[in-house]
């Protein structure tokens, strides 16, 4: 899968907050992302992130 950063990711849970639109702010072996709800910070492994992915909106088809 193809993560870049500035993609937003929709995650199969929703995290605690309610929230479950992530925005990916560094990609390599892990991948770390910013809840657009609560502003929380992850950094999870790559197979971990692609596992949880629902949808994948890439940066260029934002709004
Ligand atoms: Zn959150």
């Amino acid at each position: 899968m193809d993560i870049n950063i500035g993609d937003v990711i929709i995650t199969k849970k929703p995290h605690p907050c309610g929230g479950n639109s992530w925005v990916v702010t560094r990609t390599g072996a892990d991948i770390k992302m910013q809840c657009r709800t609560c502003s929380h910070v992850v950094m999870i492994d790559r197979s971990q992130c692609e596992k949880r992915i629902k949808k994948l909106i890439k940066a260029q088809d934002q709004q």
